[in-house]
């Protein structure tokens, strides 16, 4: 392509490429523009451009955003840091180990290039786990890309977690090419399964990560005593995912994590169990003395039932 040429004959220049931008660019061939659908280029590493001119800046930390419009909710930088907390405590690697092996069963011997989508990524660090556990024992090169709606999140993960292709972008209307990817993660995050289908190769898989009804019951408990919300049923969630991809297999993951009050106070903040709810209702739990959390998830793996 002709921006090969043109970079090279920077050489010199003082412009720090940052680790986030060569991703972009050494992926390059994934991306669509979201306005007219056209293939789009680097431009000197600081923006993408389509053929009819739409551009995007590449942040200096190295993530694009795709979005043409901010999004309706806006998930606050406090809810992504208690979440990027409970991350680090280790809250969820039993599920990503789960994941991880998944994904393994899931690729064919024959390639050596494994791009793997977080549709809905957060602050990157499942993404980023799942990569780093991959790479660990096999010669095949995984290529994370991850995509949110939230671009607080995004600037947390394009800070945190080199290597990844970081991009803020609506799952509704996913800025990348048909067949680009081996592999669809969607980890307790919304769906589409129409752009999961168009974006997933022929042989690829959706990994669909779902709570069960015992995710986070020590604090459902305290949240929704008394309402019809005291039970949550993932039933139409998985039959939703059945009716638009081939079930291929399924596996519960279920364990215990213990936490201390800080800990408890950042996953309180973190889960929507906890949004809108009065503040003695937060305190209550608080001073719950809740010591252990079920962890508890179906992971789906699905092949598009189109894509055959
Ligand atoms: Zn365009």
């Amino acid at each position: 392509m002709s921006e090969n040429g043109k970079n090279s004959s920077q050489k010199g220049s003082k412009v720090r490429v940052s680790a986030g931008k060569i991703k972009i660019k050494e992926n390059i061939d994934i991306f669509k523009c979201p306005v007219c659908g056209d293939g789009m280029y680097v431009d000197e590493f600081k923006s993408i451009i389509c053929m009819k001119n739409h551009c995007f800046d590449i942040s200096r930390r190295g993530y694009v955003n795709l979005l043409l419009k901010p999004p309706k909710h806006k998930y606050g930088k406090e809810l992504f840091k208690s979440r990027s907390v409970i991350c680090q405590m280790g809250f969820f690697d039993p599920l990503l180990e789960s994941i991880v092996r998944l994904i393994y069963d899931n690729i064919s011997d024959d390639i050596d290039h494994v791009r793997i989508l977080d549709a809905g990524c957060g602050e990157g660090y499942h993404l980023s786990q799942v990569i780093k556990k991959l790479q660990e024992n096999q010669d095949t090169h995984f290529q994370g890309v991850g995509i949110d709606i939230s671009k607080d999140a995004i600037q947390i993960a394009s800070k945190n977690f080199k290597g990844i292709v970081w991009c803020v972008a609506d799952i509704a209307k996913i800025p990348f090419m048909d067949k680009k990817f081996d592999i669809v993660l969607n980890i307790l995050s919304p769906s589409n399964y129409s752009e999961f289908s168009r974006i997933i190769r022929s042989q690829g898989v959706l990994i669909k990560i779902v709570p069960n009804s015992g995710y986070l019951k020590e604090l459902r408990d305290i949240f929704y005593r008394g309402t019809d919300k005291e039970i949550y049923s993932n039933e139409e969630v998985i039959e939703h995912f059945s009716k638009n991809f081939e079930v291929l297999d399924t596996k519960n993951v279920q364990y215990s994590v213990s936490l201390n009050r800080e800990q408890l106070s950042h996953l309180i903040k973190m889960t929507p169990l906890s949004w809108g709810a009065a503040e003695e209702i937060i305190e209550k739990a608080l001073d719950s003395n809740i010591d252990n959390i079920t962890a508890d998830f179906t992971v789906i793996v699905g092949r598009g039932k189109l894509s055959n």
